[in-house]
């Protein structure tokens, strides 16, 4: 029963048995007619909400993503974006037979800059250098916060020397940045040392010894003396070296 309908006549013995009957079918089609704008009302108002739960999902599910990818402390992105944004950067290089340079630095002395000023101020200073950097920036430059006090840029289709200059940029501005650091052997102020490795990679090369290869100029530079930047270029053919 979805309704009462009440029908009056100034007539008397005006509802004859077959008007009643009349007047029941007409009750029964609106009866039907009201049924179904009932329905399709709550089948609208069921999409409707279906949709606003549906876009709260996606909502959620791209900051799911987005956190995943992004470091808490520096908002910048992070290994786990890196090694996706890296694998397609090389993949392009192969196909394209064009360079590809990753670049590791990280913070001298940081253990003691921790240690001295406190891991908040760490975090602090992890958080700017981060940020300084990003601002340096431009096409095909790709920042992320590898982890711990590790950052890693990637740079596509560049020329070695421009790449080394750009890093050159990079060291100067957070130098130039000039944030106390009292207990560092170089000088009182943070500075970072930079590795790179740059290379035209071809199907037979693996990522993982690009990276080695920028990990082990990082090395060479901090046993320079630090606060410098070390390019190794992984080409053995002259034309291929012109290239880059
Ligand atoms: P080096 O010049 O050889 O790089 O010396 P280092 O002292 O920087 O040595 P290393 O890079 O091995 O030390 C990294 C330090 O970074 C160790 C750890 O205390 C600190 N660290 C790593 N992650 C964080 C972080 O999220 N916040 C803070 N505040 N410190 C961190
Ligand atoms: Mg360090």
């Amino acid at each position: 029963r979805i309704g009462v309908m009440t029908i009056q006549s100034y007539e008397k013995n005006y509802f004859t048995i077959h008007r009643i009957e009349a007047v029941k079918a007409y009750a029964s089609y609106a009866a039907i007619a009201i049924n179904h704008a009932i329905k399709s009302r709550r089948l609208i108002d069921e999409v409707e909400k279906r949709k606003y739960l549906q876009a709260q999902l996606e909502s959620s599910n791209e900051q799911l993503s987005y956190l995943s990818e992004h470091d808490a402390l520096t908002g910048l992105p992070n290994k786990r974006k890196f090694d996706l944004v890296m694998s397609q950067s090389w993949e392009r290089a192969v196909i394209r037979k064009e360079s590809l340079a990753v670049v590791i630095f990280d913070i001298d002395f940081f253990k003691q800059y921790n240690d001295y000023y406190g891991h908040m101020e760490g975090d602090r200073c992890l958080y700017m250098i981060g940020n300084t950097i990003k601002k340096t920036g431009g096409h095909d430059f790709f920042l992320t916060r590898y982890g711990g006090d590790e950052f890693v840029i990637i740079f596509s289709g560049q020329a070695s020397h421009i790449v080394y200059e750009k890093c050159e940029a990079i060291r100067r501005v957070v130098e130039e940045k000039a944030i106390p650091h009292q207990k560092s052997f170089i000088k009182p102020i943070v500075t970072i040392t930079m590795g790179v490795y740059i290379t035209i990679p071809s199907e037979d090369d693996s990522i993982q010894d690009c990276i080695s290869e920028a990990d082990h100029a990082l090395y060479k530079a901090k046993e320079k003396g630090r606060n410098c930047v070390e390019m190794s270029v992984g080409l053995s053919s002259k034309e291929a070296e012109n290239e880059i």
